[in-house]
């Protein structure tokens, strides 16, 4: 319980939030968590970084209950132990980070033997003590919140910067409480990185659940940090949250932007409603057992091996990157004016192009509109493989020739016969065939095993699959090939055409669905149906790439959400970082509020932005501070100096 709040067990998954205000501000905090709570938010962090804002957290508390609200707080501590048994007066649950709770962040390189290692545990383990009590006492809850960015150094220097050191470094901080009797304990593994997220949640539940077999485990809130802003802060967050949410990890959630807080509360109800759908509907139908346990809730990122097909020219699998194609469905107006459209669209895309294009064909005619409208866009000068999604009754027509692969929908009423002719058309025309499987876990087995009949054909098979359970589905055809010894055939992530959604739905479901088995290793390809503008669905197909660290087509920003200890406006100074250095490919930007926290949470970024004063900004290089207390107003374009000096920089196009 935090307060009133139950988390975990059979308790829906919680909304949380963080204010921003400066939490001696009680006027100003008060009317945020307010705005929190209207949102939706059933937990409300603030940041406590002295004894002076702890003991303001009894003016918060009051000002609240006068207002009639009753929303639990957390007092969120870094570095100061002293605050924390003030704050565990007047809130409900207190977040320690075992990184710097009894640790300054040196970036010292060490060597720790055995016993002076254990000295250590013990010393920060005695400072750690005294707050269990409390908390114990009280009747408080407490988080065990993990950073990969902030692990101390005695853990870097043991374990490295790894999912493994985070997750040493809370059961450290769990011994203490189990020794003391105190159960309160809600964990978080958090970081900016989603692969190092999801393995670090994963590794911490593998290891919690050895401590004690079989029974139910400590709640975990789940959160991407610094995810950033705008979309691409909704994907990362999306990614790390929901591939958790997916394996059934997660009681409480915070999606963390770096804007107002009050917008990251419908982000995390679509997620923890998609879960709780997911959740109910698992409960009606369990995946049969897979013979293979591959890339089932992988502890370390491993891309499953594939060797390389070629489809119209292009490299799938082997050491390829991940593709996006965009599935137009079936073209509706003239063929050929559908082509100059799309030509125009992809011209105008700059940072990214689509790797292939798949149309429907359901009939003759459909077949000679296909031809048309390659025709035309080679016309256009548009070389992109394209590719035809072919139904049953199309197998009888005329099928185009210039076809780069054949997509064939499978479900169980689809004869035996047509699957095999699907396979001969490919055969014939020298092209790979798709399999996109429909239907639930057990269809799928039946499916899959009706497909490997085809697999000795020469024809390269790819499989897609379309289920209720979009990421299972996947997880479980992937292990099912695996088991069946069919390494070779090819995956692609496909979403499929469905009713229409809202942007805000298909951002986060593209991502979940996508995202997820990315991190799990799965996938060659990504198929996205037009949603919006075709320029829009081929970005969001890079942008989940880039969220998954896979595939890089922009700058990635590393930007801290902000909270009472900012030193300046985050969100404008991201934004204006972000205009003049978006376009830099693969350079790692980190703007944080603070020194107290931003340099130890920067993680692997190339290059940082962090307020170090009012008025003041210091500039790093990694991890090494260059340039100290520069007024905002030179701060922007001493990180361009920077960037170029480092050799890193690019003019943008014109
Ligand atoms: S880095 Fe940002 S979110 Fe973290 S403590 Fe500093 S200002 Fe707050």
């Amino acid at each position: 319980m935090v307060g009133d709040v139950g988390v975990g067990g059979t308790n829906p998954i919680r909304i949380q939030s963080m204010t921003n205000t400066d939490t001696l501000n009680t006027e100003a905090t008060v009317a945020q968590i307010q705005a929190l709570v209207e949102a939706g938010c059933e937990i409300v962090r603030l940041t406590v970084p002295s004894k002076r804002e702890a003991e303001n957290l009894a003016a918060i508390r009051s000002s609240l209950a006068r207002r009639g609200l009753s929303v639990p707080l957390v007092a969120d501590i870094h570095f100061t132990p002293n605050a924390a048994l003030i704050a565990a007066e007047h809130v409900e649950k207190i977040r320690v980070n075992p990184g710097n709770f009894a640790d300054k962040k040196q970036f010292r390189v060490e060597e720790y033997g055995d016993a002076e290692y254990a000295r250590e545990i013990e010393r920060v383990a005695e400072r750690f003590r005294p707050l269990v009590r409390r908390c114990k006492e009280l009747g408080r809850a407490l988080r065990i919140g993990t950073n990969h960015g902030s692990l101390s150094d005695r853990i870097l220097n043991r374990f490295g910067d790894t999912p493994e050191g985070m997750v040493e470094s809370a059961l450290e901080f769990l011994d203490v409480c189990e020794d003391e009797r105190y159960f309160d304990v809600i964990f978080s593994m958090k970081a900016s990185n989603t692969q190092v997220a999801i393995q670090a949640y994963r590794l911490l539940a593998f290891r919690l659940e050895q401590r004690v077999p079989g029974r139910a485990s400590y709640p975990f809130h789940v959160g991407v940090t610094e995810a950033g802003d705008g979309e691409d802060g909704r994907i990362k967050s999306a990614i790390g949250i929901g591939a958790l949410l997916e394996d059934g990890i997660g009681d409480t959630i915070r999606v963390s932007l770096t804007e107002d807080p009050v917008r990251e509360i419908p982000v995390a109800q679509l997620l923890a409603r998609r879960a709780q759908a997911q959740f109910a509907l698992a409960q009606k139908i369990s995946p049969p057992a897979s013979k293979s346990s591959d890339n089932t809730y992988p502890l370390a990122y491993r891309r499953r091996q594939t060797s390389e097909i070629r489809i119209g020219g292009l490299g799938w699998g082997g050491a390829n990157p991940i593709r996006v194609e965009v599935d137009l469905g079936a073209l509706s107006g003239e063929p050929e004016a559908v082509a100059r459209e799309v030509a125009r669209a992809l011209r105008s895309q700059r940072e990214v192009e689509a790797e292939g294009l798949v149309v429907s064909i359901r009939d003759e005619r459909d077949a000679a509109r296909f031809e048309a409208f390659v025709k035309t866009l080679r016309e256009e000068q548009v070389a992109l493989p394209i590719s035809a999604r072919i139904t049953e009754t199309a197998l009888a027509a005329a099928l185009p020739a210039t076809a780069a692969r054949i997509l064939f929908p499978l479900r169980m009423g689809t004869a035996q016969s047509s699957l095999e002719s699907a396979a001969t058309l490919a055969r014939r025309r020298e092209v790979p065939l798709q399999l996109m499987l429909r239907g639930d876990f057990a269809e799928l087995t039946a499916l899959v095993d009706r497909c490997l009949t085809l697999q000795d054909s020469g024809v390269p098979l790819l499989f897609s699959v379309e289920s209720a359970h979009a990421v299972h589905g996947v997880r479980f055809v992937a292990a099912r090939l695996g088991a069946a010894g069919c390494e070779d055939c090819h995956l692609q992530l496909a979403q499929y055409p469905s009713e229409e959604v809202s942007s805000g739905q298909n951002l986060i479901d593209s991502a979940v669905e996508l995202g997820s088995l990315l991190c799990d290793g799965l996938g060659d390809g990504l198929l996205l149906p037009v949603r919006g503008s075709l320029g829009a669905t081929v970005a969001l197909g890079y942008r989940i790439l880039q969220g998954a660290r896979l595939r890089t087509s922009w700058t990635e920003f590393i930007s801290c959400p902000s909270c009472g200890r900012t030193l300046f406006d985050l969100e404008e100074t991201t934004a204006r970082i972000k205009a003049r250095t978006g376009h830099l490919k693969g350079v790692k930007i980190a703007i944080m509020g603070c020194i107290v926290n931003g340099p130890g949470e920067m993680a692997d970024a190339d290059f940082g932005y962090v307020g170090s004063g009012v008025g003041k900004v210091n500039l790093y290089v990694g991890k090494q501070v260059v340039a100290r207390n520069v007024s905002p107003a030179e701060a922007e374009s001493r990180l361009v100096d920077l960037i170029r000096e480092q050799g890193r920089w690019i003019d943008p196009e014109t």
